[in-house]
């Protein structure tokens, strides 16, 4: 069987081939020739997960799957959520996104907050969503050098590391991505 993952991103195409059954042939944008910027105009990080499936499935016919993440910090409102890349701007900088996440936590004491990874799968007509959560805080200060986005300033429950000074492999281990890709994963075995 062939499954088209919908992303650009070179590492989690690899990182995901290394998790699904072997009978399951992964192919990327670039393999079935999807050069377009799939549009992401939904409120929810699981309406773009699934306006992206759809749009490969209406597009271009094949089974599918697509991801979307985002951070949720309790006492704003569950923000930055959909906007999370571009939060401090178009630019896109996620050192300008974790400072205006700082400045706008300043002097709170609820630093709650969590990732969410949604995967909308299409599948044979039918589209299911697998959801990843990991819970954490907001630290005061960015720590660490690993990782990528808001890493170095988010603790996950029970760790004294950040996000950015823990493992690739335990991060993918205990986060929101990687929670997400096991249920796929599973889900897919079961078949
Ligand atoms: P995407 O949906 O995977 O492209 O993620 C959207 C944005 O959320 C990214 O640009 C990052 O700012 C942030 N993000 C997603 N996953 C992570 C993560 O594992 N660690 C830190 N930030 C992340």
């Amino acid at each position: 069987m062939q499954l088209v993952f919908a992303t650009n991103n070179l590492n989690k195409l690899e990182e995901v081939q290394q998790l699904i059954p072997k009978h399951i042939t992964l192919l990327s944008l670039k393999d079935i020739g999807c050069e377009v910027d799939i549009p992401e105009t939904q409120n929810t990080i699981e309406g773009n997960a699934i306006q992206k499936a759809n749009y490969i499935k209406t597009h271009y016919g094949y089974n599918c799957f697509a991801d979307d993440t985002g951070l949720e910090v309790e006492t704003l409102n569950d923000e930055p959520g959909v906007y999370s890349a571009r939060y401090a701007g178009e630019q896109r900088d996620a050192n300008d996104n974790m400072d205006k996440i700082l400045t706008n936590l300043e002097n709170q004491d609820n630093r709650n907050a969590q990732f969410k990874t949604v995967i909308a799968l299409h599948l044979n007509d039918s589209l299911k969503t697998f959801t990843g959560i990991c819970k954490g805080h907001i630290t005061e200060t960015k720590s660490g050098t690993k990782g990528f986005g808001y890493d170095p300033i988010f603790k996950a429950d029970g760790y004294t590391q950040t996000f950015a000074e823990i493992s690739l492999d335990e991060k993918n281990r205990i986060g929101h991505r990687g929670k997400a890709v096991q249920q796929l994963v599973d889900f897919l075995n079961g078949l």
